[in-house]
């Protein structure tokens, strides 16, 4: 093309302006193919669609829902169904209608501008799901008690309905609500993450398969039980498995072994198992802070009498662990040093990474370790 010549053709003027024109059309299209994704906010972006993606971010915000805030399967499944509608779990979506609304739950105005400022100033990034996870929970927490509330429901349509009507704000616009494509995506998640435990994350996978290959020996020999930690101390008030005032839920699941009393830092089995989980909580989507998370070295033991035992808190980092997945421990063997103020102990029945979803409610899930430790107290 030669543009000495069209120019001399067109002019200047008339090449300038066609050049404008052009750049017009090419607006146009570009706009025409954004509102392509228009009404239901569930536009995907450019390089987040691959479903692989899709089932490893529900899963990371699933496993965040129930350790952090103590979801219920149904909870974190019908919360899922919601974001998955508005956003296909795409953190950098736009709402294609051009309404300004960005992000896995469709943020707009204040509160668009709220998380990008709660997420700088609890160092996250807002673009992220991790962030945007995080900030929902809080914004439910803080300000949609009725959502927050939800995701301890066990029903899932319930809480679909909840979190679109309450948390997104679509009480009054019906035409919105599609509850006949949001429910379907919640009950798919709650099928693939809940009704069988294996899928829930990697490590239970891994511990699973662990299991089904050594399947003649079945779960470690429970054996005697015994105090997880050597000491004269009183286990006293709050550290007591039961009603707490303190806590989230008026309940404590589980009983702390203070170092104050127990000063030895060795961390024993109070029962034997096999160990089904010895690693950093925060690898399975699992608050692994300190002191409001679980720490850095959590171990979890499952025995031939049905118990899970879990041993959280106890260190700062994953040095603390004595034990390797797959081993058999016996009651008073050595699995881990602590590091910091107090071991948290506590048993259930319930495979361990659903109990978690029950940590702060007194239904049954968890039980008194100090009941079965008391009768058998070999170190004090
Ligand atoms: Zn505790």
């Amino acid at each position: 093309m030669d543009w000495k010549k069209i120019i001399k053709w067109l002019g200047i003027g008339g090449f300038i302006s066609s050049f404008i024109a052009l750049m017009f059309f090419v607006v146009i299209v570009m706009m025409l193919f954004a509102n392509d994704s228009s009404d239901c906010g569930t536009g995907e972006g450019a390089g987040f669609n691959d479903s692989a993606d899709t089932t490893q971010n529900a899963k990371m915000m699933y496993e965040y829902m129930i350790s952090h805030d103590h979801a219920t399967p149904e909870g974190a499944a019908g919360t899922l169904g919601v974001f998955e509608f508005e956003s296909r779990f795409n953190p950098k979506v736009a709402n294609g209608a051009g309404s300004g609304a960005t992000g896995l739950a469709q943020w707009m105005g204040g509160r668009l501008t709220e998380l990008h400022s709660w997420c700088n100033a609890n160092g996250k990034d807002p673009n992220t799901l991790n962030g945007q996870i995080a900030f929902a929970m809080y914004e439910m927490k803080a300000k949609y008690p009725q959502s927050y509330a939800a995701l301890k429901s066990n029903d899932v349509d319930h809480v679909v309905e909840v979190m679109t009507n309450n948390y997104e704000g679509l009480s009054q616009n019906p035409e919105q609500w599609h509850y006949e494509q949001r429910k379907p995506m919640a009950k798919r998640w709650l099928g693939q993450f809940s009704s069988d435990p294996v899928s829930a994350s990697a490590i239970t996978d891994s511990s699973d398969d662990a299991a089904s290959q050594a399947d003649d020996c079945g779960d470690g020999e429970g054996g005697d039980w015994a105090p997880p930690m050597k000491g004269n101390g009183a286990i006293t008030g709050e550290q007591r498995f039961g009603h707490s005032e303190s806590r989230q839920g008026n309940f404590h699941d589980g009983v702390d072994y203070g170092s104050s009393s127990f000063t030895n830092p060795n961390v024993y089995a109070a029962h034997g198992g096999k160990v089904v989980f010895a690693g950093d909580p925060g690898t399975v989507g699992m608050d692994n802070s300190f002191p409001n998370g679980l720490g850095k070295s959590f171990v979890v033991t499952k025995s031939d009498d049905g118990y899970y035992v879990v041993y959280q808190e106890f260190n700062t980092s994953t040095d603390g662990i004595k034990v390797h997945e797959g081993d058999q421990v016996t009651t008073g063997q050595l699995i881990g040093v602590r590091n910091t103020d107090h071991l948290h102990m506590g048993v259930t029945k319930m495979d361990w990474k659903k109990a978690e979803g029950h940590a702060f409610s007194n239904d049954g899930t968890w039980v008194d370790p100090l009941k079965l430790i008391n009768s058998a107290s070999k170190y004090q």
